[in-house]
């Protein structure tokens, strides 16, 4: 996937952006570091710009301080990244602007129905709730209720770069979704389609725990007429019951005074074969290291 972008008044083209979007629910754990380690890394060994987002859409759950704590503690660890962060509670009329389009196309309804009532009507598919439709009937104009965009049964399919070929048929594996909540929150899927989007990215490496959202954000980008990036999803970190760190599992937060070890355990954990003296190194010696070693096809 190539897309330009205008620069120094010359059009350039741009082979390779990738991302690391950080939601700012807590501070950087070791399953985030392994992500934002892989998207630096995948970003560095094809040349590429690594830019980083603060998926900060969701005010409920964010920890005060968070985002620029994880700024620090990125920028702490070496990690450089290009052009200017950007927050997702300021582009809320990007996502508006998105979601009009998609009610021009007429496939957005109002969704009145409560936690409750889903829950008694629908099917728990593989991946979660199948939204049964109830609501099709309604208009997109109700205030105050959750918008939802009708889905249909054809097949999406991508190639993730680790993964291999993944197909999912919206309409019975999810159903129709939410695109803006009814306290008017915009929905993660409809935010990072946009921003993937207008930010040029052509590189998605994240983990697996979002490889079963892909197909909604790829109908998304199909339906707003987006460029379709590369997936690459990585294997999650777990603790010791199994559960993916997260702040919902208590994950701890990494402790820069042991960045060079963390990084070096990153390493290790994405299956490469870092000498154990690195961990003695500085972080830039570790990068210099891990760009000139990399090797995707190790990472499990
Ligand atoms: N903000 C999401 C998270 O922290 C990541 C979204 C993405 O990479 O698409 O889990
Ligand atoms: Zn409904």
């Amino acid at each position: 996937m190539v897309s330009c972008i205008v620069k120094n008044n010359q059009t350039e083209t741009i082979a390779y952006r990738g991302r690391f979007a950080p939601s700012p629910t807590g501070l950087l754990h070791f399953g985030s570091l392994v992500t934002a380690v892989s998207s630096y890394l995948e970003a560095k060994v094809h040349d590429g710009e690594w830019l980083v987002r603060i998926e900060d859409l969701d005010a409920s759950r964010e920890v005060p301080g968070a985002s620029s704590k994880i700024l620090y503690m990125l920028e702490n660890l070496g990690m450089v990244w290009d052009g200017e962060v950007i927050y997702q509670s300021q582009r809320k009329r990007y996502y508006q602007d998105a979601l009009n389009s998609i009610r021009r196309l007429g496939l957005v309804y109002s969704c009145t129905c409560s936690r409750k009532e889903i829950a008694a009507s629908c099917i728990i598919g593989e991946i979660g709730p199948i939204y049964p439709g109830t609501c099709r009937g309604n208009l997109a104009s109700k205030k105050h209720t959750a918008l939802r965009v009708r889905t249909d049964n054809k097949p999406i399919n991508f190639e993730d770069v680790l993964r291999g070929s993944i197909a999912q048929r919206l309409e019975s594996d999810t159903g129709d979704f939410v695109l803006r909540r009814a306290d008017g929150t915009f929905a993660y899927q409809l935010a990072v389609v946009v921003d993937d989007a207008e930010q040029n990215i052509t590189h998605v490496v994240r983990g697996t725990d979002l490889l079963e959202s892909t197909p909604r954000q790829i109908y998304l980008q199909q339906l707003l007429g987006y460029a379709i990036p590369s997936y690459m999803h990585l294997p999650i970190v777990t603790n010791s019951s199994g559960e993916k760190l997260s702040k919902q599992t208590r994950a701890d937060p990494i402790d820069l005074s042991k960045a060079p070890s963390l990084l070096v355990a990153a390493l290790r954990y994405l299956g490469q074969a870092p000498p154990d003296e690195l961990a003695n190194c500085n972080n830039s010696s570790i990068w210099q290291w891990a760009i000139e070693n990399w090797k995707r096809d190790k990472i499990l």
